[in-house]
């Protein structure tokens, strides 16, 4: 009998599986392959036509009294059965698979040799899907598995997807979540579980008619996905959609799940960003259709450890949303809603506070270790808030990120401190150095370059005293973008130095490509150096590795004496620390300088 027959026997025909699209090919070959037969010589054939189909994943079995434990355990996404075997038959097993719940909708294709329709009639009441005669002819067992496979990737679809939006439905949905709480229950995560309504959806399916409804469920559906894509500034989210995702629970009502939230607020964020989608207009046989839509938010685990309870939660929650207007969001819990509120009105404030001046830079002073001496110093932002006094960059630096305020905020940072170290030449410290620390967010904007370029020849300063800090994770983040924008810097004159250096992932090869002057090791290895083994090692180890690299070195956080005494001992050119200062306003910083100069005079 001939291995192969030539491929085109059976051209692959177009299946009509409805409104989902075409199946992948590559689909179907992927299937889980059983086959049982006593004929082990049938096996391999069989097998060895499949693979020239495309099929890999085969469980084969020539012992019938094992099949079903086999089958149990393997959970073949197709069987095929031969019929006459000795101990255990076919039948048996069709008997036995029937009576189980888990294996009964499992498709089997049957394999026999008895012509006799009986005999099929048999196999069909026991629950077979198919037959195919031997001896096997490869282009009929492909075709019978084919179109099995495509059957069931059908009922699959029926049973599992939304027809309209191709969404996964209730039951998936449920699935999905409840594997999604899983997985953030071992890693100690929260999720966020949003449900959304669409409001007039009735009225405009009753006069528009049920094609502009359906038109209206799929863009929806659509807006939705790209509002949580595009709701995550670095691009984290972007897997969550198909992670766990959206789905249509039926009518206008759709459900979300946000797998892994990390701050709560960030839920009001794409709850936000959804609506604000939503509530764009939509054509629809040229008539413009403006629809607005609620959305009600439970967390996990704090409003509920299951997907019932967190849907039932985000439902309540959202038919309170109904009282408070349209396009509205509600959170099930009183303290999440205090919280999503406290963020919202900080990011406005924020907003307010880069045009109305309310932003102050501090200036931390840089040492130099041997002689203690002021070399320069780190520009650190303050929020002078009318109502709440001095915040800390802890207080607003994430959110900012978070809202897209960082590059206004940072290109406020930059143009303030250009001008600072103009300053500071002027009144005669030409050699000090000013640091600014750019974020990551700030760093990848098309056009950074060019904004520091412009906020130094503005302010007159003189770019080769202008040092720019920068963590681990914002250099490794797009390795040869971020190398080209280093040299575009560089060519300005501009110093680069690796802020925090230590806690991130750098590998050395990298920091070789990365043209770099200086590295900062970061105040947690600084804190303990002097009673932790460990922690002095790693100085020790930084300290000459930038040394070996050409690179200058700041301890940052130094405290105490002792702490400075043993970086004198390494060799450690420079640090910063409460030591010597706090971070102090720019006024206080010239006088301490000045101070300085005329103390350094006095004794010279
Ligand atoms: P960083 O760049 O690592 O800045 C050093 C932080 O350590 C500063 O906190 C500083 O006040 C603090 N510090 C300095 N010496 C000591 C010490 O001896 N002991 C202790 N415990 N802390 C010390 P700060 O000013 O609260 O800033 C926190 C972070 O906020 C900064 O960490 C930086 O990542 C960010 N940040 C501050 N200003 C800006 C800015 O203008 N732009 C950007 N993108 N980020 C900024
Ligand atoms: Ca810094
Ligand atoms: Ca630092």
């Amino acid at each position: 009998m001939p291995i192969s027959k030539p491929e085109s026997v059976l051209a692959p025909q177009s299946l009509d599986i409805g409104d989902f699209g075409a199946l992948r090919e590559s689909a179907l070959t992927d299937a889980k392959v059983m086959l049982v037969d006593d004929e082990a010589l049938t096996l391999e054939v069989i097998v060895t036509f499949l693979e020239e189909s495309g099929y890999s994943r085969f469980v084969t079995t020539s012992e019938p009294t094992e099949a079903l434990d086999l089958i149990a355990r393997e959970r073949p996404d197709i069987l095929l059965l031969d019929l006459m075997m000795p101990k255990v038959s076919g039948f048996d097993i069709l008997a036995r698979m029937q009576a189980d719940p888990e294996l009964r909708y499992t498709p089997v294709v049957v394999l026999t040799s008895a012509a006799e329709a009986s005999t099929k009639l048999r196999a069909l009441d026991c629950g077979a899907t198919d037959f195919l005669a031997k001896p096997v002819d490869a282009s009929e067992l492909r075709l019978r598995l084919r179109n099995t496979l495509a059957f069931r990737a059908y009922q699959n679809r029926l049973a599992n997807y939304d027809r309209i939006t191709g969404l996964p439905n209730r039951e998936l949905f449920g699935k999905h979540v409840e594997q999604a709480l899983r997985a953030a229950k071992r890693h100690g995560q929260s999720c966020a579980m949003l449900h959304l309504n669409l409001d007039r959806f009735g009225q405009i399916n009753d006069t528009l008619g049920h094609g502009a409804g359906d038109a209206l469920l799929r863009t929806a559906s659509q807006r939705i996905q790209s509002a949580v894509r595009e709701s995550d500034p670095m691009g984290r989210a972007a897997d969550s959609v198909d992670d766990a995702g959206l789905s249509r629970l039926g009518g206008d009502e759709f459900t979300l799940l946000l797998p892994r939230v990390e701050r709560v607020e960030n839920a009001s964020l794409v709850a936000q960003r959804v609506l604000a989608k939503i509530a764009q207009p939509f054509q629809f046989n040229g008539r413009e259709i403006v629809m607005t839509g609620r959305i009600g938010i439970a967390v996990y685990p704090h409003d509920g450890e299951d997907h019932e309870s967190l849907l039932q939660h985000a439902s309540a929650a959202m038919s309170f949303a109904k009282s408070l207007g349209r396009g509205s969001y509600h959170f099930y819990s009183h303290d999440m809603n205090a919280r999503a509120q406290e963020r919202f009105t900080l990011e406005n404030e924020l907003r307010k506070a880069i045009e109305r001046d309310e932003l102050v830079l501090f200036l931390q002073p840089k040492v130099d270790v041997q002689t203690g001496r002021i070399i320069g110093a780190e520009a650190l932002v303050r929020w002078q808030h009318p109502e709440r006094g001095l915040l800390q960059p802890g207080r607003f630096i994430q959110l900012a990120e978070e809202s897209g305020l960082m590059p206004q905020l940072g290109a406020w940072v930059m143009r303030r401190a250009c001008h600072v170290l103009g300053d500071l030449h002027k009144r005669g410290h030409a050699d000090m150095r000013l640091a600014v620390n750019v974020s990551g967010e700030q760093f990848r904007q098309n056009d950074f370059r060019t904004s520091v370029q412009e906020a130094v020849l503005n302010s007159g300063c003189n770019a080769g005293h202008l040092v720019l800090e920068l963590t681990e994770g914002t250099l490794m983040d797009h390795v040869e973008q971020t190398i080209g924008t280093l040299h575009s810097l560089k060519a300005l004159g501009i110093k680069l130095s690796i802020d925090d250096f230590g806690t991130g992932y750098s590998s050395l090869s990298y920091l070789k490509r990365f043209p770099l002057d200086e590295l900062k090791i970061d105040q947690s290895f600084i804190r303990d150096v002097t009673a932790n083994a460990s922690d002095a090692a790693i100085v020790r180890a930084i300290i000459s590795m930038a040394q070996s690299l050409g690179l200058s070195v700041v301890a940052e956080g130094v405290e105490t004496a002792a702490q400075l005494a043993f970086l004198r001992a390494q060799g450690c050119p420079q640090y910063q620390g409460y030591f010597f200062s706090r971070p102090i306003p720019v006024e206080e910083f010239l006088q301490l300088a000045s101070q300085a100069a005329q103390g350094a005079s006095i004794l010279a």
